[in-house]
């Protein structure tokens, strides 16, 4: 696969694969025990072009296409998916370039790329989580500005972030049409309460957090794009991104499959490597299949968008078996590398830690095969 790539894409990966291991590979032990992601690794990725990696290049992005942006993410997950925060940045940065009216994108485009505001992204609620219509958390429009209150929970890094673009119910004017809006809300705005965040099985340094909105009152030019269009502006912001939660698996899965490899060649049992049991051959075979089917629909789906071509079905179908595919890859390598697989210094617990967030997050996997079917049957 990787001999189809022009010049270009291979920059593309390899600049990313040498900023993870520069920046980020020689610091994760430390961020992971304790429980912290410095502000400045944000800012050097920011430096490095990636909080505009969607961004259009008038206002400093790099506007990369979609397949460019999956090899970027195996980069990224290959090393440490946890700053996947990078990915929510740039769904923020591609929802305020899509759908903002001329004035906001002006505003805040060139904080958000030049890495001045680190954004985040608030649509789960306590009651709404894979039910994201269930969602109460509201705005009213008083006295000429709009006053927010709710409860938003898992929301990753809400803590340090500058700005949190917010779905909220809005006024029913309409009649219970078009009633979700989307608002971006400075992290500092009275009335914004972040009481908590969670202690977590992996994804320790990157903070899930609840956030409260208590009469926090914004200006009409905080809402992004038309009043109403909010579900339908997250829902197809989150529809492209879901194929950056797949490339990460995949760069998760390759490196474990590495891991467990050069391992089978070195640890010898009963007079010979453990590489050479058909036992361990055959599951480093399955492994490397479903790796390969893995990158090939997250390939397609990436191409799709591209393209311009229908790509729901398919964005689902490259984060379902991405992060599938992740999840069984790091279990195998564990069980191959026996005890030493669940010792912190061999990486592949860690992967297998992660690997459970990848089939929850952006929509479970449950979720998204029933809209892969509901897809297929037309409904
Ligand atoms: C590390 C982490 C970071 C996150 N970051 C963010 C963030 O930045 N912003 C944000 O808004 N959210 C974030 N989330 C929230 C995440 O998107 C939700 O956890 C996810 O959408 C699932 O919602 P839930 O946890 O409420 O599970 P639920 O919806 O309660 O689901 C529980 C179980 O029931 C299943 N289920 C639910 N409905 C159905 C159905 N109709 N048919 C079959 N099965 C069903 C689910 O698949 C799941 O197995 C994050 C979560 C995690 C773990």
């Amino acid at each position: 696969m990787d001999g189809d790539l022009t010049g270009e894409q291979v920059a593309v990966r390899d600049a990313m694969r040498a900023f993870m291991q520069r920046e980020v590979a020689p610091n994760i032990d430390e961020w992971e025990e304790k429980e912290h992601l410095p502000r400045d690794i944000f800012t050097k990725l920011a430096r490095a072009g990636y909080a505009g990696i969607e961004g259009p290049p008038e206002f400093g992005g790099i506007g990369l296409d979609h397949f460019s942006q999956s090899l970027l993410f195996e980069e990224l997950g290959r090393v440490y998916r946890p700053l996947s925060f990078i990915s929510v940045h740039n769904m923020v940065v591609s929802l305020i370039a899509h759908y903002a009216r001329p004035e906001q994108r002006a505003n805040w485009l060139p904080k958000l790329i030049g890495g001045d505001w680190w954004a985040v992204f608030a649509l789960t609620e306590p009651g709404a989580g894979s039910d994201v219509l269930a969602g109460t958390a509201n705005a009213v429009f008083k006295n000429g500005r709009w006053v927010l209150n709710g409860t938003k929970v898992f929301i990753s890094n809400a803590d340090r972030a500058d700005v949190i673009a917010v779905a909220v119910r809005t006024e029913d004017r309409d009649a219970g049409k078009r009633s979700r809006s989307v608002f971006l809300v400075d992290r500092t705005t009275p009335g914004v309460q972040i009481p908590r965040w969670e202690k977590k099985m992996s994804y320790s340094a990157h903070h899930t957090c609840q956030v409260d909105f208590v009469d926090c009152a914004v200006d009409e030019s905080r809402l992004v794009g038309n009043r109403g269009d909010g579900m339908m502006m997250m829902l197809s912001t989150l529809n492209r991104s879901r194929v950056n939660v797949g490339s990460m698996a995949v760069g998760a899965a390759e490196a474990c499959l590495e891991i467990a490899t050069n391992y089978a060649r070195e640890r010898k049992q009963f007079g010979q490597r453990i590489g050479e049991f058909q036992a361990i051959q055959l599951k480093l075979a399955e492994m490397a299949i479903r790796i390969r089917a893995a990158k090939l629909l997250v390939h397609d789906a990436a191409r799709r968008l591209d393209q311009g071509l229908p790509s729901r079905a398919e964005c689902s179908m490259a984060k379902v078996f991405g992060t599938d595919v992740s999840m069984y890859v790091a279990g195998e390598a564990v069980q191959i590398l026996g005890g030493y697989g669940i010792l912190r210094d061999y990486k592949v617990e860690r992967h297998f830690r992660e690997g459970k967030v990848g089939q929850i997050v952006e929509g479970t996997n449950e979720i998204h095969r029933l809209q892969i079917a509901r897809h297929m049957l037309g409904l």
